[in-house]
């Protein structure tokens, strides 16, 4: 069933939807294509006994491929091109001046909030769509187009931490030519539950990779997962294209770290400055943002995460008990795992992914290019109605 709340930022948006995803991928007639979130693979073996703060992406990956998904695909990928799309914005607004700070827009529950509480800055939001709905009109374009398939065939579901995520993939504006581009998502527990209900044993599935074109990613997208992460990706790569230097060190520690709100001061070599600010949870979202609309100081960019955390500890995650909780915190366990993964990559840039260059090569040709803006951005609403 449907309960719709008054939560203003959607996260109680509740809706199951393993029964459509079941009934999607035993229908002949479809050709269904999974994609999972950065945040999923350091959370999701806990549901399996496996210990927190354990990454678990092959395992995921082969246990999506005997559930019968067609293509197991990788929001990590779409993570990479945001930043790509994002960084070119961000290098636009810093240099005509306008719509600055700009504001992140990959987390539906900070979206919502801002719709509600801070419509007069909605200017200052990145225009991109949140990553798997990126990846969502990519598959129903691009890929399609490679696999000469009718897009309407295909059904695009989305693992991810939070039940905001629904919400935010029946928003309207987030379709092209009539066609959503995400059609069904499912909470880390609803997968775990669909792999129950298959019996498979999680444990002992081997390790497997990603399928491509969407299977690639850099360091930098897997961090998406944790507060500061997006920041960090943004300015590993922002840093190389104004300075046209290589960057030696890319761990930006200062957006690290589980501090309501954290700044960081990016000097480039030309002399140039960038002023960042990462809040996570919604109340040190409103202390960053009120200081912005005072005007108290200026920043170029300001990541939100609405969940404390990040994405790790999103609603749609895996319940630690509450005895392990008191003497752990599983926001730092799950964020070394992500960091982990993001020291484990031979590529730890965006820009540097080579299937990145390939889709703008063969597809979107340039970043915020009149193609990528159909298929990858879209524009916000001023919202009066909690449920809405
Ligand atoms: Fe969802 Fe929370 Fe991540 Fe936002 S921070 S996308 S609400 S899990």
């Amino acid at each position: 069933g449907q309960c719709i709340t008054a939560c203003p930022v959607g996260a109680l948006y509740e809706k199951e939807n393993i029964k459509d995803v079941w009934k999607a991928i035993y229908d002949k007639e479809k050709y269904v294509v999974v994609q999972t979130a950065p945040a999923i693979r350091a959370a999701l073996g806990e549901e399996f006994g496996i210990p927190v703060g354990t990454s678990v992406t092959g395992k995921m990956v082969a246990a999506l491929r005997r559930l019968g998904f067609d293509k197991v695909f990788d929001t990590d990928f779409t993570a990479d091109l945001t930043i790509m799309e994002e960084g070119t914005e961000l290098i636009s607004r810093l240099t005509s001046g306008e719509n600055l700070p700009l504001m992140t827009s990959c987390c539906p529950g900070w979206i919502k909030f801002a719709e509600h509480f801070y419509p007069d800055m909605l200017d200052n939001l990145s225009t991109c769509k949140s990553p798997h709905e990126m990846e969502g009109a990519l598959i129903k374009s691009y890929f399609a187009e490679k696999m000469a398939m009718d897009p309407k065939k295909i059904v695009t579901v989305s693992i991810m931490p939070c039940t905001a995520k629904k919400f935010e993939s029946a928003r309207g504006e987030l379709s092209n030519d009539g066609l959503q581009d995400v059609d069904l998502v499912l909470t880390t527990r609803e997968l775990a539950r669909m792999i129950k209900e298959a019996g498979i044993d999680f444990e002992n599935l081997p390790v497997e990779e990603f399928d491509n074109p969407f299977g690639e990613s850099t360091g930098a997208a897997v961090i998406f997962g944790v507060t500061g992460g997006v920041a960090e990706a943004a300015l590993r790569t922002v840093f190389e294209i104004l300075s046209g230097k290589e960057l030696e060190t890319v761990n930006y520690t200062a957006v690290r770290g589980l501090e309501g709100v954290k700044e960081a001061v990016i000097e480039l070599p030309n002399g140039m400055t960038i002023n960042s600010i990462v809040a996570h949870g919604l109340g040190n979202a409103r202390k960053a943002l009120d200081v912005v609309r005072n005007g108290e100081k200026q920043y170029h960019f300001i990541e939100v995460m609405a969940c404390p955390g990040g994405c790790v500890t999103g609603g749609g995650q895996p319940i630690v008990d509450s005895e392990y909780r008191m003497d752990h915190d599983i926001r730092l366990q799950r964020a070394s795992a992500i960091y982990a993964e993001d020291e484990s990559k031979v590529l730890r840039k965006s820009h540097k992914n080579p299937y990145i260059t390939k889709i703008y090569e063969e597809f979107l040709e340039a970043p915020n290019s009149e193609v990528s803006h159909k298929h990858l951005h879209t524009h916000y609403v001023k919202r009066e109605k909690f449920w809405k």
